[in-house]
């Protein structure tokens, strides 16, 4: 565009220092674990982090956000098993998952990789053998809780036992979720293992820890916290650090013994590298994995001295491993620290923890499954953000009543209110004297301030100020009154400037908006026939010379039923767990396979495979103490181990009825904590499709010669 540049265009000095000097700067989010779906909690670090680049890509900078799934770890590993397919076919699955939710809240990694990726594994031998060159690290032995049936150490939190304060049954070996009192797992009574049901036993085994301890981390630790951003992530890391001379460090264990999904250690045969130490290494594995394809000079971001920056952004329960761990490994192993750690706080829904129950635990694909816009998300949860650790709420109905009165009545209107005369009178083309006017002045000069905003992460104060510019415009619209101006023809210069001053001011928010709302924004970019919006456009006002095109729907309104559906579709999801049992397909969420089946009509015979149904006896089964619906069955499938599943069907048989009966089951079915025990599958049963008219459950039986543990296809 060859516009001439007005007098007030020179206001943005900020952004205009910035494009002088182009930085390079890597960015990460925290890597989310393989082995459960995204949620919208989640979400608020992968949109908050989004915004940042995106705002800091329109200055021109050289910008690259780099993000992986984490892998590895005992979970992932016993997870697998349960489903009957390796870790390598579980974290693939995930990683699709993943990468689509990400996608569809238009969050711009410019890789997305995993730490089960060759990269990795080599720079974290590298990482690894330089700590131990500098003397950090070393080999202990410890004593460990052991399943002796399983043959594997155990994390604590797959030892359960009595709750040794209060007696409670079923506790972790950290806490009790009754009484809330924290303790050793060794305190715990009649422990047993979650993965056998095996009481543990010691066992001692050798583990490497790095060397937190030493003098030299410490002494570097105390001078990287000085230059972090947050003031409480300093203070949290000054509680850490304690007093000079107080020596509070200690060395942290970076070992786990095989069987384990991970990282062997180099010179260490049966031991591989804790999940902790290959994640964070992630975020080099990932970039470097981008740099080799993009021809990014890798080595030359990641050495001491780099000037390159690097930015994590993480939640604050992770805080210890980014500002303790993470910087210390680089800083002795030879390479750059991160120029700053961010923390945010975590996601709260109408003011409580976000809960299963009430179905607002709410995943990323229920968002996109209930057609809600995901950037009407980006948009409340950035007028949110701002650059503390404070925990953000998402409030339901304030979520509905700003998203439509600030994107759809104060933003979009405007443009709604201006094309049409535009258009139809002068030919889709602005008045270029109107460029001028002072209101745009006024809009042009707050730019640099909201990039600025952005830069800080003070995504609330630069969204407030954007609709204040966006109120100031509806106002000047309201005086000059376009729809009377249109009715006498002599007004035609006064209607013609009216619409070109609203269009530019338009264009102006649109820019302010951008980084939060980039799909919204491109259609607007085509709209007004130009080219990808940068801060330095600020200063280039819409031109005669290019007419605007027809102006097309840009948004609609949050719709009431939108929100009920997707609380329904985050419940029914649940329902199994609170009350029906995992149990039949009576049970099961009824509508929600119907309205999957609306939307997406059929599914693949990939989808399908994906349902692991086989054959059980019903060894046992029994009546559940306190529930009024439920069966316990106990199942052979053919595996080693007999499974445990609750089921919905007391209404329809007797237990007795039940033994040594053949049926089918969903055995890859997430196991589901219960009130009453863990339920480790489903098995099916019919009913009418509505149960209140024609009740009766009737679970499936194979023909005769069917055997325990065949797959049904
Ligand atoms: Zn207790």
């Amino acid at each position: 565009m060859s516009a001439p540049i007005s007098a007030t265009a020179s206001a943005a000095p900020t952004a205009s220092a910035h494009e002088s000097g182009r930085r390079q700067i890597l960015v990460t989010s925290a890597l989310p674990y393989a082995n459960g779906q995204i949620h919208i909690g989640h979400m608020v670090e992968y949109i908050q982090t989004d915004i940042w680049v995106r705002a800091l890509r329109m200055h021109g900078h050289e910008v690259y956000y780099v993000g992986a799934d984490d892998t590895h770890g005992t979970p992932i590993m016993l997870r697998a098993e349960k489903e009957g397919i390796t870790p390598k076919q579980l974290i693939e699955r995930v990683w699709k998952e993943h990468k689509r939710d990400f996608d569809s809240f238009g969050i711009s990694f410019d890789n997305y990789y995993s730490t089960d990726a060759e990269e990795n594994r080599v720079l974290c031998n590298s990482i690894y053998t330089s700590l131990q060159a500098a003397g950090l690290i070393e080999a202990r032995d410890i004593e460990q809780a052991y399943d002796p049936v399983k043959e594997m150490f155990l994390p604590d939190r797959f030892i359960k036992g009595e709750c040794p304060k209060c007696g409670a049954k079923d506790q972790y070996g950290d806490n009790c979720e009754v009484c809330g009192s924290t303790y050793q797992p060794t305190e715990l009574i009649n422990p047993y293992s979650v993965v056998s049901g095996a009481t543990p036993i010691r066992k001692t085994s050798t583990h490497y820890f790095f060397k937190l301890s030493d003098p030299r981390c410490e002494q570097f630790l105390r001078g990287w916290v000085s230059g972090l951003a947050q003031p409480e992530a300093t203070n949290k890391m000054r509680e850490w650090l304690g007093d000079e001379g107080e020596a509070k460090l200690a060395d942290w264990d970076i070992s786990r013994d095989a069987p384990y999904f991970g990282f062997e250690i180099p010179g260490a045969p049966g031991k591989y590298f804790y999940v902790w130490v290959d994640a964070p290494v992630g975020y080099y594995a990932s970039f470097k994995n981008l740099a080799d394809r993009a021809g990014i000079d890798f080595d030359a971001w990641i050495a001491p001295g780099s000037k390159a920056e690097q930015y994590h952004f993480i939640g604050k329960d992770i805080l210890y491993f980014h500002t303790l761990f993470w910087p210390a490994m680089l800083e002795f192993s030879g390479h750059r620290t991160p120029t700053n750690v961010f923390a945010h706080g975590f996601l709260t829904v109408d003011g409580a923890k976000m809960s299963k129950s009430r179905g607002t635990f709410i995943t990323a694909q229920s968002v996109i499954d209930t057609g809600l816009n995901p950037e009407w998300l980006r948009y409340y949860f950035a007028a949110k953000l701002n650059s503390t650790m404070e925990d953000i709420d998402l409030n339901l109905d304030d979520f509905q009543a700003r998203v439509n009165s600030d994107l759809v009545g104060k933003y979009v209107n405007i443009a709604s209110r201006a094309a049409g005369f535009l258009i139809k009178r002068f030919d889709g083309r602005v008045q270029d004297s109107a460029m001028h006017h002072p209101l745009l002045g006024q809009l042009r000069a707050a730019i640099s301030q909201i990039a600025a905003f952005y830069e800080s992460r003070e995504y609330g104060r630069a969204l407030r100020t954007t609709m204040e510019l966006a109120d100031a415009v509806n106002a000047y619209v309201d005086t000059a009154k376009p729809w009377e101006q249109a009715k006498d023809p002599a007004n035609a210069v006064a209607l013609h400037e009216t619409c070109s001053v609203s269009l530019e001011a338009f264009r102006l928010l649109s820019l302010a908006l951008k980084p939060v709302l980039p799909k919204l924004i491109e259609s607007v970019e085509s709209f007004l026939g130009i080219a990808p919006l940068v801060w330095a456009d600020a200063a280039k006002p819409l031109s005669s010379e290019n007419a605007i095109n027809a102006y097309k729907h840009l948004t609609t309104r949050v719709d009431p039923k939108q929100i009920e559906a997707l609380l329904a579709a985050n419940r029914e999801s649940l329902a199994p767990a609170a009350e029906t049992a995992t149990a039949t397909a009576a049970a099961a969420p009824a509508k929600t396979v119907a309205k999957k089946q609306d939307d997406a009509g059929v599914i693949s015979i990939d989808d399908f495979a994906k349902v692991d149904l086989r054959i059980a006896k019903i060894v046992d089964c029994k009546a559940v103490e306190g529930s009024d619906k439920l069966l316990q069955l106990t199942l052979d499938v053919g595996e080693e181990k007999t499974r445990n599943v609750f089921s919905g069907i007391k209404s329809a048989y007797q237990p007795q009825d039940l033994i040594g009966k053949l049926t089918v089951m969903v055995v890859n079915l997430a196991p589901r904590k219960m009130k009453f025990g863990l339920s480790e599958g489903m098995v099916l049963a019919a009913s009418a499709a509505d149960e209140k008219a024609e009740p009766g459950l009737y679970i499936l039986e194979p023909h005769g010669g069917a055997k325990p543990g065949m797959r049904v296809k």
